[in-house]
């Protein structure tokens, strides 16, 4: 397997496969996450539901107990003791207190009360209704004396006021026991005493209401009614002491399950963003590496180019010398073509040398450009007119096309080494049309030199890679040509390094076209 592959491999294996495994496993457990959130949510509405009933409860204690020590108030007909006038007059929602014997119904019937004289017809049916639930009082009796305060809601018969009657066991003594009771307006309950607790309890979070069982009528609301509808509740409860109202409560603004189904999508959405961001990551992380182990493969492949490269001309400098040397060549022509040889050969040895170290330098940033106006035409003809020998030697043929009178800023080193190696290249990769033509133009801001050929062409592929460092084809026959893979990057270095840019046009089998585009000079 290639590196690159194991490497991609593993990559997926160790940050993909558990991210995808842990973002299934947590998009599926998302639903039971919103049913679990969901269920505290409506205990803990429960549990304020709770409290609000509690606290009811705790206010009728707490006025129990205030009225208890002064049931017996040995006081004249008609008056009341300070403490119960204290509280039955000053709170609208408790009309009266009573008291009775409660073996003794002809004893004395006591009533504390500023609204509910003692000949209210409401007296007789809370009476009629006190004998009646005989059985009830004897229990709450024996609840009494076992120490537990029980209060309880009594059935009136036509009720004629819209006052509940709740009765409790008052104990005098030690074993002396009477019935006593409160009659209490539940409207005005709920609005001065339950009212502030909901307020409190609501605060901006949630929505709690008091609504009448009958007809679904909002008693009290934390909100402006028209607002509130008593069936978006999300929970309600029996109001204990008045179960003819109940409670309700939800989360103001946004239902429970909005807000449920809003987080469950944010968590959706944050994992899904993560995932992504996972995977362009490692898709990042394995180019990059893929970058370097081409770029460690690619010098590998250069070292044993060069040393290829400079074998050759070594050994035909060495064999040739040699012969010289122990006098074995029969003619004077025959040495010259000798000399001729060596020299050649070393030229090759020097322009290879010559290149890597211009490559090294140009990428150390070592190199010292020197800009100058550089008319093209006149640059190109004095390139041409030395390299004509060369090319007509390889059996090529050049056309040239200028474009005139054209002035580049350029340093004129590098536009002579730009111009040779792609001339170069175009020699190195044409089969069987040996024909170049190079010409000159401008495009904006640029002036520009084109080196056609019609030899091997490059794959669209391959095209993205040949100005990398190292690069070289690696199909076709002509991979096996001399090369060290520098030439296109120490030109692409080269002409970067002025401002300029090149490009290349190609198809394989129908050639290559290298354009080199300099900064017109502006003076
Ligand atoms: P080298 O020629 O030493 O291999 P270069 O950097 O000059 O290195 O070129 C890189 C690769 O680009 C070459 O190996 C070759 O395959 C391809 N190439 C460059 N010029 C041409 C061209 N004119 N026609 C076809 N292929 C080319």
């Amino acid at each position: 397997m290639k590196s690159t592959h194991r490497i991609g491999l593993l990559l997926a294996l160790i940050f993909l496969l558990p991210a995808l495994f842990f973002s299934v496993y947590e998009m599926s457990s998302l639903n039971s996450d919103e049913k679990m959130i969901q269920d505290i949510y409506q205990k803990q509405l429960d549990a304020i539901l709770f409290s609000v009933n509690q606290y009811s409860d705790d206010v009728i204690g707490s006025w129990i107990a205030r009225v208890e020590p002064h049931l017996d108030d040995d006081l004249p007909a008609d008056s009341i003791p300070k403490k119960i006038y204290d509280l039955v007059g000053l709170n609208a929602a408790l009309s009266a207190v009573f008291v009775i014997d409660t073996v003794d119904w002809s004893s004395k019937f006591r009533i504390y009360s500023t609204s509910f004289k003692a000949s209210d017809p409401v007296w007789p049916r809370v009476q009629q209704s006190l004998r009646d639930s005989a059985a009830m009082i004897a229990q709450l009796v024996s609840y009494r004396k076992s120490g537990f305060q029980k209060i309880v809601k009594l059935e009136l018969q036509n009720n004629p006021s819209s006052n509940h009657c709740l009765v409790f066991i008052h104990q005098r003594g030690t074993s002396d026991y009477k019935i006593a009771g409160m009659l209490i307006d539940p409207e005005q309950f709920v609005e001065n005493v339950v009212g502030p607790r909901l307020q409190t309890v609501a605060r901006d979070q949630f929505v709690l209401s008091v609504v009448r069982k009958q007809g679904d009528s909002i008693a009290y609301t934390t909100t402006a009614p028209d607002t509130t509808a008593t069936t978006a509740e999300a929970l309600t409860k029996d109001f204990w002491i008045f179960p003819e109202y109940s409670l309700g409560i939800r989360t103001s603004g946004t239902t429970l399950q909005q807000l449920v189904r809003e987080r469950t999508q944010s968590n959706l959405f944050l994992l899904i963003g993560l995932d992504v961001i996972l995977i362009i990551g490692v898709v990042l992380v394995f180019r990059n590496l893929k970058k370097e182990v081409d770029l460690a493969q690619n010098k590998a492949d250069f070292v044993s180019n060069v040393s290829h490269e400079i074998r050759t001309p070594l050994a035909l400098i060495s064999m040739f010398a040699e012969t010289l040397e122990m006098n074995r060549v029969p003619t004077e022509a025959k040495k010259q073509e000798y000399y001729k040889i060596i020299s050649k050969e070393t030229q090759r040895l020097s322009g290879i040398v010559n290149k890597i170290l211009n490559f090294s330098q140009t990428e150390a940033n070592k190199k010292h450009f020197h800009p100058e106006s550089l008319h093209i035409d006149t640059e190109i003809n004095g390139i041409l007119s030395t390299y004509q020998f060369h090319l007509s030697n390889k059996g090529f043929e050049y056309t040239y096309s200028p474009a005139g009178d054209v002035w580049i800023y350029a340093d004129r080193e590098a536009l002579i080494e730009i111009l040779i190696n792609l001339i170069d290249n175009a020699i190195k990769y044409s089969a069987e049309t040996k024909r170049i033509e190079i010409s000159t133009g401008v495009e904006g801001a640029f002036g520009y030199i084109a080196v056609r050929d019609h030899g091997v062409g490059i794959s669209k592929k391959d095209q993205k890679h040949i100005f990398d460092k190292f690069y070289r084809v690696s199909s076709g026959n002509l991979a096996k040509s001399r090369g060290t893979g520098l030439g296109l990057s120490l030109v692409k270095q080269l002409i970067e390094a002025q401002e300029g840019k090149i490009t290349v046009q190609s198809e394989p089998g129908k050639g290559s076209q290298f354009k080199v585009y300099f900064p017109l000079n502006k003076t």
